[in-house]
C-alpha cells in the first residue's frame, strides 16, 4: 500500500462539507494503516488548506474544463491517482462521485465500493460498510485489487476540529481529451441554503400535505424552525407540492443527516432507501401502523395539520 488520496469537491472554489470530513476520516485510517494521505481536487480551490484536517499533502489538477464532464473528470482522477500512487481513494457519493469514479476504476482495474458509511482499518486492510438491498441489509466489503477506490455518503462521520497546518500544493498534468459531448446549456435549480444530500437536519412531507399551498405553510416553516432543508416523498413532487431537486428516495436523493422528520410520510420502500441511515428518525402521522413508524425514534400520531404548527410554536418559544 503506498497512500490514500482523497477527492475533495468544491462549488466555485468553496469546499463541500463532505471534503474536510473525508480527509480527518482518511487520517485516523492512515495513522492505523500506516499510510499517508494526500488530498486532491480538480479546478481552482485551495486544496492545501485541507491539510488542517490532517492531510499530509495536496495535488490539483488545474485548468477551466466548463462544464461538467465525465470524460474530463474520470481522466483528471486517475491522473492524481497515479501521481500520488494511491492504493486508497475516498470520495464523497455524490453525482460526480457516482458517474465518474466507476470509469476511473474500470480504467485502472481497481475495485470499487459505492456508497459507504463507514470505513474502518482491520487486520492492515480498509474495510468499507455499505447498505444493500434499498438499505434492509449491511455489507462489508475489503478489496482484494491493487487500488481500492470507496464512494462516501456524506455525514457518515460528522463535522472534524481541523486546526492543522496549511500543505503545499503540487500541480498535476492532465491534458483534456477530445470529449464527444458538447454542453450546450446548464441550469441550475433553485437551491436551499444547505444542499439535502448534505444537511445535518430534514423535514420532508408527503402526500397528505394535499397541496403545495398547504406543503408551503406546513413543512418550510418546520424547516426553518429547526434550521433544517426540506425534503418531499415522490408523491408530493409528483403532485408538484414540491420540486424534484427535494425528492428523497430511491429515484431522488439520497440523504444521511442527524435529524429526518418525516411528516404525513408513509414510509414506502423506495423512499426508506433514500433516508434510512438517518441517525434519528421522527415520524408524525395520523395511522400507528405506518411502515415509516418502525424505523422512527419518535412517533407522533396525530393529524399533521394540528401537530406541525404546534411543534412551529413551541420551537420557536424555546
Ligand atoms: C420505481 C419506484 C421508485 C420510487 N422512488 C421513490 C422515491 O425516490 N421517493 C419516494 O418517496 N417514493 C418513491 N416511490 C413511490 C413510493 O412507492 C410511494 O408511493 C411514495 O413514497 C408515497 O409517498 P407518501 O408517503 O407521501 O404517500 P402515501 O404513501 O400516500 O402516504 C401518506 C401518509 O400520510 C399519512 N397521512 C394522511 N393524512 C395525514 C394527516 N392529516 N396527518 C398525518 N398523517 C397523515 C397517511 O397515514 C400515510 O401514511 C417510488 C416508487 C417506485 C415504483
Amino acid at each position: 500500500m503506498s497512500g490514500i488520496l482523497v477527492l475533495a469537491e468544491h462549488d466555485g472554489g468553496v469546499f463541500r462539507k463532505t471534503a474536510a470530513e473525508l480527509v480527518a476520516k482518511a487520517a485516523s485510517l492512515g495513522a492505523s494503516l500506516g499510510l499517508d494521505v494526500t488530498v486532491g481536487t480538480i479546478g481552482d480551490a485551495p486544496v492545501g488548506s485541507l491539510g488542517a484536517y490532517g492531510a499530509q499533502r495536496a495535488v490539483r489538477v488545474s485548468g477551466d474544463f466548463g462544464a461538467y464532464s465525465t470524460l474530463q473528470t474520470a481522466g483528471a482522477v486517475a491522473a492524481m491517482i497515479d501521481a500520488v500512487g494511491a492504493s486508497i481513494v475516498l470520495a464523497p457519493a455524490s453525482y460526480a462521485g457516482k458517474d465518474a469514479l466507476p470509469r476511473v476504476a474500470a480504467r485502472l482495474g481497481a475495485g470499487f465500493v459505492a456508497d459507504c458509511t463507514d470505513l474502518r482499518a482491520d487486520g492492515g486492510a480498509l474495510v468499507a460498510r455499505r447498505p444493500m438491498y434499498s438499505g434492509k441489509a449491511y455489507v462489508d466489503a475489503r478489496v482484494s485489487a491493487a487500488i481500492g477506490i470507496f464512494t462516501v455518503r456524506p455525514n457518515s462521520f460528522g463535522a472534524p476540529a481541523g486546526g492543522g497546518a496549511e500543505v503545499a500544493v503540487t500541480e498535476v498534468a492532465f491534458a483534456a481529451v477530445a470529449d464527444p459531448i458538447t454542453v450546450v446549456e446548464s441550469r441550475v435549480p433553485e437551491s436551499q441554503a444547505v444542499d439535502l444530500t448534505e444537511a445535518d437536519r430534514i423535514v420532508s412531507g408527503g402526500r397528505s400535505l394535499g397541496s403545495k399551498e398547504r406543503f408551503d405553510e406546513v413543512i418550510r416553516p418546520l424547516g426553518a424552525a429547526l434550521g433544517a432543508t426540506v425534503g418531499a416523498s415522490r408523491a408530493a413532487v409528483d403532485a408538484h407540492y414540491a420540486p424534484h431537486g427535494e425528492q428523497v428516495g430511491q429515484t431522488g436523493k439520497t440523504v444521511n443527516p442527524q435529524l429526518y422528520v418525516a411528516v404525513g410520510i408513509s414510509g414506502a420502500i423506495q423512499h426508506l432507501a433514500g433516508m434510512r441511515t438517518s441517525r434519528v428518525i421522527v415520524a408524525i402521522n395520523k395511522d400507528a401502523t405506518a411502515p415509516i413508524m418502525e424505523h422512527a425514534a419518535y412517533a407522533i400520531v396525530g393529524d399533521l395539520f394540528e401537530v406541525v404548527p404546534a411543534l412551529v410554536e413551541a420551537l420557536k418559544e424555546a
